[in-house]
């Protein structure tokens, strides 16, 4: 079931975007998941339907969506392929982490070039550290009027497709988390190098690399924020992006759903269809169930941001529940279809393959949990 809520805007808005989508990204899905790669040529024929910079505000020159419009927008991403939906909200972070913390040239300039189909990426994981942000390695030096940087980055989201990186380093090493600071790395600056290409159980049309830089000259002005501000800047954006960053996956379990309901009418193991078994109907109404529960916490969550009040808890809630719950409703889904579900001639295994990484990145489900039940205690 679709949300019922729609306004015309938004079903006009979702109709385009699904049946583009269906058009050009489906048909070349199985090619670039075989090959692991992101399909370039849809990306750029979304500019040409003047989609790019979907979550850039009018005020910058963006469509100037909504969160709750925003979700259901991915949430037609996500029906199609995860991955793409991956790499393609992540294309716009830069501007997040400006907005954030930056100032009104550098909104204005990272606006004009992601609107005009330039690619972000944001760098904050190390091979040793992903949760603990606080225990980020890679070094800024100031010297006269640039900083020096030097260290490595990893799972970058379009590491080697970006222009421009948003990139977290120390600048004072005896200040844990309060001596971090974001920086503006253009991807041609001498020393910046892309690294490894992560070869990934799931959303494999999602580039995912190390992003290294040695001795890497950024001028002072490409600094957001103030020295110290880093940490800051990273959670704010986080927090604002966390509650819908879940939004493909309710078009993904939509799907699983749709795909599961029809083999319950074709699939005739006793000579009757096994949407006849009770146990199977349990089975949809749970998945169900689940399902509209997941998009009624992500579209509360996405409405009390778009009013600009706290997010921060519920963010985690929406991010922890709708991403355990596409889990189950996809398993589920997969069980339903026996044998035929565990083929890659089916598309719920990939399903499957492709839910499992929103437990991990966006702030794992363990930190999450952590946030809502420190939330919820208060001190002690
Ligand atoms: C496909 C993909 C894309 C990604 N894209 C990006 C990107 O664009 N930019 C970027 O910077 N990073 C990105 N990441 C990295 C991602 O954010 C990290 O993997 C994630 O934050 C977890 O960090 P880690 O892998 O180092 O695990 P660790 O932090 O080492 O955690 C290991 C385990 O310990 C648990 N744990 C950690 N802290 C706590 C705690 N306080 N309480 C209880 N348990 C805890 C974790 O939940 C996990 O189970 C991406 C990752 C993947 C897989």
């Amino acid at each position: 079931m679709e949300w019922q809520l729609m306004t015309k805007e938004q079903k006009d808005i979702t109709g385009i975007i699904r049946n583009f989508l269906e058009k050009e990204l489906a048909p070349v899905v199985p090619e670039h998941e075989e090959k692991s790669e992101f399909p370039m040529e849809v990306f750029k024929k979304i500019g040409e339907i003047g989609l790019w910079g979907l979550d850039i505000p009018a005020e910058y020159g963006g469509p100037g969506f909504d969160l709750q419009t925003l979700s259901l927008i991915r949430e037609e991403f996500g029906r199609v392929d995860c991955g793409f939906a991956v790499s393609f909200g992540a294309a716009t972070v830069g501007f997040k982490q400006v907005l954030a913390g930056g100032n009104e040239q550098q909104k204005q300039a990272m606006a004009k070039r992601l609107l005009n189909g330039e690619i972000s990426a944001m760098c904050i994981t190390e091979p040793q550290s992903g949760s603990d942000v606080a225990g980020t390695k890679t070094r800024a030096v100031l010297s006269g009027d640039e900083y020096i940087i030097n260290g490595t980055k990893t799972f970058i989201t379009n590491g080697g497709l970006a222009n421009v990186y948003i990139v977290v380093a120390v600048t004072n090493p005896d200040l844990g988390s309060r001596g971090l600071s974001c920086f503006i790395v253009e991807r041609d600056t001498p020393g910046v190098s892309v690294g490894k290409e992560e070869n990934k159980m799931g959303i494999r049309l999602s580039n995912t690399t190390d992003v290294v830089f040695q001795n890497v000259h950024v001028p002072v002005e490409n600094r957001i924020g103030e020295e110290g501000d880093g940490f800051k800047i990273v959670m704010k954006a986080l927090e604002k992006s966390r509650p819908i960053c879940i939004a493909p996956l309710i078009g993904m379990a939509q799907r699983a759903i749709e795909i599961a309901a029809e083999y319950c009418r074709v699939r005739t193991p006793y000579g009757k269809p096994i949407g006849k078994l009770q146990g199977i109907q349990f089975k949809i109404a749970d998945m169900e169930i689940q399902l509209q529960t997941a998009r009624a916490i992500m579209m509360y969550a996405a409405k009390v941001a778009d009013e600009g009040k706290p997010i921060s808890c519920l963010g985690s809630v929406s991010k922890t529940y709708v991403s355990e719950a596409a889990f189950t409703i996809i398993d589920e889904a997969l069980q339903i279809l026996g044998g035929y579900g565990y083929s890659k001639e089916y598309p719920i295994e990939k399903m499957l393959r492709d839910v499992r990484v929103y437990r991990i990145f966006e702030g794992t489900n363990e930190v999450q949990r952590q946030i809502i039940g420190k939330t919820v205690i208060g001190k002690c």
